[in-house]
């Protein structure tokens, strides 16, 4: 049944494609990692061109044309990528609403071809259809394969030891309450999944930044907030335990299987299966400021996401009518939070845990890279002589009621400041040392002179995910 959906779906895709070649490409990532502005930031460069020197479609002239279409799915809200652009370059600058559920747009190129007999064919046009969707619903993928039994025990588990433990006391306290065997009580349901929800929101937290905390729609309800297919809670059960239909334990089961089926399994066989490319968008500075545990478990959700793209077959991506996945970047954002001297260090750091998580997801298939960008550079940089030290800072506009130690900033002065540095070996970077050592506030968006938004590598990452399609 869910292969022939997946095959429907596919069979359309590919008739689509012979008449207008398209390109699906999935922008996803954690909540905050940076995909709205991201999104906003390509789709403005597509259309409106700037400095992107490694993206050698658009550097070498041979873009002719951009624009918008409608979209080609009418189940999917469109991507709102005026009213980003309006708040990025707006007379009160700020940056734009986040992703909270899955959406689209279409973007149309027209492009010279690179090739002499392409060329004689005369123009190439491309569709790209972006597709944003929290990160946080791909690590729902084991739960598909998961008992709700299966599921609580390792969730519990899980909150018992450290890092966890230490943001568990109220839901441990309502968990110790709650009876498996006793009645169905709708409302200690509703409560448990409350409680539940809170702690996972608090692992989450900047300073904590655990991200491996499924079940997704959780803390990234999209369209499903309030709704009672979110009206559960891991119980502490062992994981063969059988729950029988009228107790609290048979609620939270029935509950959480509806979850798999009516949520997780259609986003993976109506959305994510049908992606071409797709970039990961990660957050890794605030990781490697939380400490060990926080990379530990940055780690884990790269393994959880990689096994997502893993080609064969058992895969989910399966061979369809040539549909699958063959490029994935990951890709930390921000890196205009740091000085330029950081930024290789910063890939390097990436690469080493992208490269760890594909050992242990034993991936193969798809082309992966890993890269710092700012798809939106916020600040520049300056020299600081500061007590006969040389500081390499970064230049920028702190947002109202950001601070770094007593310092109060208004959001309306300049400041200077001196991030800290990334150590040259990557290595050193994974084992939680850098702890703490790193000063961040968020900037405002750049005031820009001219039409072009200044931004870190975003060139070179168009490239990877694009570049080959305009040839
Ligand atoms: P989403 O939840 O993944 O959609 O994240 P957003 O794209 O909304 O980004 C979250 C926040 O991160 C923004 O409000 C900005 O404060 C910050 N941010 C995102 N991209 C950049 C960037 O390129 N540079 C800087 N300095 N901040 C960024």
């Amino acid at each position: 049944m869910d292969g022939s959906r997946l095959a429907a779906g596919g069979v359309a895709d590919f008739a689509a494609g012979l008449v207008n070649p398209s390109l699906r490409l999935g922008v996803t990532g954690l909540s905050r990692a940076g995909k709205t502005v991201f999104i906003t930031a390509l789709v403005n460069a597509l259309l409106n061109g700037g400095r992107f020197p490694a993206f050698e479609a658009l550097s070498g002239g041979r873009i002719t044309r951009a624009y918008l279409e409608p979209q080609p799915d009418d189940d999917l809200p469109r991507f709102a990528y005026e009213q980003h652009a309006r708040a990025l370059t707006g007379d009160d600058r700020h940056w734009p609403e986040s992703t909270s559920r899955i959406s689209q747009l279409r973007i149309a190129v027209e492009y010279t071809p690179s090739g002499l007999i392409s060329r004689s064919f005369g123009r190439g046009k491309l569709h790209i259809d972006i597709v944003d969707y929290p990160g946080e619903w791909l690590l729902d993928l084991p739960l598909l394969r998961m008992s709700y039994p299966e599921w609580s025990a390792a969730t519990i588990a899980a909150s018992r030891a450290a890092p966890r433990l230490a943001h568990a006391a109220e839901f441990h306290e309502v968990l110790a309450g709650l009876d498996p065997g006793g009645s169905a009580d709708e409302l200690a349901a509703i409560r448990a999944a409350e409680v539940f929800t809170a702690y996972l929101a608090r692992c989450r937290r900047d300073d904590v930044s655990l991200s491996s905390l499924p079940p997704g729609r959780f803390l990234m309800p999209g369209d499903y907030k309030g709704s009672p297919l979110l009206a559960f809670a891991p119980l502490d059960i062992a994981p063969g335990t059988e729950l029988h239909k009228g107790s609290l334990g048979g609620l939270m089961e029935r509950r959480y299987r509806s979850y798999v089926s009516g949520i997780v399994k259609p986003f993976f066989y109506g959305h994510f299966a049908r992606l071409d490319r797709q970039i990961v968008l990660v957050d890794a500075l605030t990781a490697l400021n939380a400490g060990a545990a926080a990379v530990k478990d940055l780690e884990q959700a790269l393994t959880g996401i990689l096994a997502c793209f893993r080609q064969g077959p058992n895969a989910l991506l399966s061979t369809l009518f040539g549909r699958r996945i063959d490029r994935v970047l990951f890709a930390a954002t921000k890196a205009d939070l740091l000085h330029h001297s950081s930024h290789d260090r910063l890939e390097n750091i990436l690469k080493l845990i992208v490269g760890e998580a594909m050992t242990r997801a034993e991936f193969q298939g798809a082309d992966v890279d890993a890269a710092a960008l700012a798809a939106v550079r916020a600040t520049r940089e300056a020299t600081v002589r500061q007590n006969g030290e040389t500081l390499e800072c970064i230049l920028g506009t702190p947002l109202a009621g950001e601070a770094i130690g007593a310092t109060q900033f208004d959001g309306a002065t300049e400041a200077a400041i001196f991030p800290g540095d990334l150590p040259k070996d990557p290595r050193k970077a994974l084992d939680g040392s850098l702890e703490g050592s790193l000063k961040f506030v968020r900037f405002r968006p750049p005031l820009r002179k001219d039409g072009g938004w200044p931004h870190i590598r975003l060139d070179r990452t168009m490239q990877f995910l694009l570049g080959d399609r305009f040839r």
